[in-house]
């Protein structure tokens, strides 16, 4: 691999001013591994203002002490900007997560020593047509043992920011690298002292480990190194716990297990295999091959939201991991489930949802031990997806509206026009046969004359009944 020639022009630039210019940290450990960096990050001596005079079209980010410089020719992604920070030291840290002070230093050395492993430590330039590599903590070195260790004293480093010590989780897992033995007890004594940095910080990297290629690992290795306990200890009370006859893992390995045959890159449904049984630990009932664990995918889903809300990850994604896991139990089986049975499922999760559903059950399926993941009844429960999905399942699929209902009944908008909707919709999903103007018309005027409680209570008892029906057929084969 070359430097690109858009960095040796920004280089050429800030050297004709009189200034030295590397590429720093991740882009040049991606470099000595032949990987195409995502971004190519540099340092300089020059400051900041320097650097604007030098480059016009740039902005500078007074937090991070950062200039970005457009780069407005080039064609490639990577490099339509490149950020430059300035040579820096930063001495105390009294709050274990900020500097106190952010000093410049005409140094190069001094700012890799500043950095958090010797596999990030590293400057590249090309000097004479030949690139030249600084590596003053034997970077070259670990990356070659791969092995992610600490610049200097760990327990000085993880005291400096604790938040490094889940980065070396993350950089492990990201690269396949081994944790330093000494850096690994490093963190394991100092892991309480991530309950000082805040959680999007930690979110941020927690995030990156499970779209990892090797989430599985990450999970075990922040339990391994004691992290795990400040990041989610409701993971860790399934740990050595037993399940039923239906399980040879316990809670702890099968969540694990999960997430790791998890089919999907999708970090809702990974988080949903991670987090699917988190209640059986709170909901287990009896001991030993005939336990149960009743409710633990409802509980299980308002356990997620709490552990997602707290890291602070997007309404988005809280809210469709737990609806992946309240809905983890779907029941199905061919020739039970009714047609009718699938449109409510379609119903309760949205069609949006039915792939990642279905991905979440695999990889269920493969976290027991289960050979097959996706078995004949799924492929079966599949093809009658398709074949009902042009049925109403939405009330933008009834034949009718709520103005159309106004118009029926000659009345304004009122709350008895939507229950009435609720009603006809349950009625529809039963039987789609009913979806006519003419019967709806019908039934809508029959629903009118009782009262809205009574019309909302009618649509209760329509969903209840079905509900019962479901859990009849699955009790009968009741497999977890
Ligand atoms: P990625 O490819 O994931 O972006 P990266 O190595 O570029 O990997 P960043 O988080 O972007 O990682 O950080 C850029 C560089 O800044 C790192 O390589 C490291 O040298 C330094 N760095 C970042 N965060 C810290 C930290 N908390 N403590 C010390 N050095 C850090
Ligand atoms: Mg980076």
């Amino acid at each position: 691999m070359k430097i690109p020639q858009e960095i040796q022009l920004i280089s050429a630039k800030l050297e004709a001013s009189g200034f030295e210019a590397y590429v720093v940290g991740g882009p040049v450990r991606d470099f000595l591994m032949d990987k195409i960096p995502k971004d190519w990050d540099m340092t300089t001596d020059a400051k900041p203002e320097d650097i604007q005079v030098i480059f016009p079209h740039s902005f500078y980010n007074n937090t991070f002490g950062t200039v970005t410089v457009i780069n407005d020719e080039t064609e490639n992604d990577n490099l339509k900007t490149v950020e430059i920070t300035t040579y820096r030291t930063e001495t105390v840290y009294s709050d274990g997560r900020h500097p106190d002070q952010v000093a410049f230093t005409p140094s190069l050395e001094e700012d890799l020593k500043r950095r958090d492993f010797t596999i990030n430590a590293m400057a590249l330039r090309e000097k004479a047509g030949k690139e030249e590599i600084v590596d003053v903590f034997e970077g070259r070195q670990d990356l070659k043992k791969k092995l992610v260790k600490a610049v200097g004293n760990p327990d000085d480093r993880f005291s400096e920011d604790a938040l490094r010590m889940l980065r070396a989780v993350r950089f492990a897992v990201q690269l396949g690298f081994e944790i330093d033995k000494e850096t690994l007890s490093s963190i394991q004594g100092n892991a309480e002292r991530l309950e000082k940095i805040s959680e999007e910080r930690i979110r941020d990297e927690f995030q990156k480990i499970i779209l990892s290629e090797d989430p599985a690992r990450g999970i075990e290795l922040l339990r391994e190194s004691r992290l795990l306990s400040y990041i989610i200890p409701e993971l860790e009370a399934g740990v050595g716990v037993a399940q039923n006859r239906h399980h040879i893992y316990t809670i702890y390995e099968h969540s694990i297990m999960s997430l790791k045959f998890c089919p999907s890159k999708k970090l809702e449904v990974r988080l949903a295999a991670l987090f699917h049984d988190i209640a059986k630990p709170q909901t287990k009932a009896g001991e030993g091959q005939d336990s149960t664990f009743y409710n633990h995918d409802y509980v299980g889903a308002k356990v997620t939201e709490k552990i997602l809300r707290r890291l602070k990850f997007p309404t988005k994604v809280v809210e469709k991991t737990s609806l992946l896991v309240k809905n983890h139990m779907f029941y199905y089986n061919t020739g039970e489930v009714s047609e009718a049975g699938v449109r409510r499922l379609i119903a309760r999760v949205g069609k949006e949802n039915l792939k990642d559903l279905m991905d979440l059950r695999i990889a269920d399926r493969l976290g027991s031990g289960t050979p097959k993941g996706k078995p004949y009844k799924l492929r079966h429960l599949e093809y009658l997806i398709e074949k009902v999905s042009k049925d109403p399942i939405s009330p933008k699929m009834l034949k009718i509206n709520g103005k159309d209902i106004m118009k029926f009944l000659n009345i304004q908008p009122g709350p008895k026009v939507g229950a009435i909707l609720k009603v006809l919709l349950a009625e529809i999903i039963e039987d789609p046969t009913k979806n006519n103007s003419e019967y709806l018309e019908t039934r809508t005027k029959k629903l009118f004359e009782f009262s809205l409680e009574d019309i909302q209570k009618s649509e209760k008892i329509i969903d209840e009944k079905k509900e019962e029906e479901d859990l009849k057929n699955k009790s009968k084969f009741w497999i977890k």
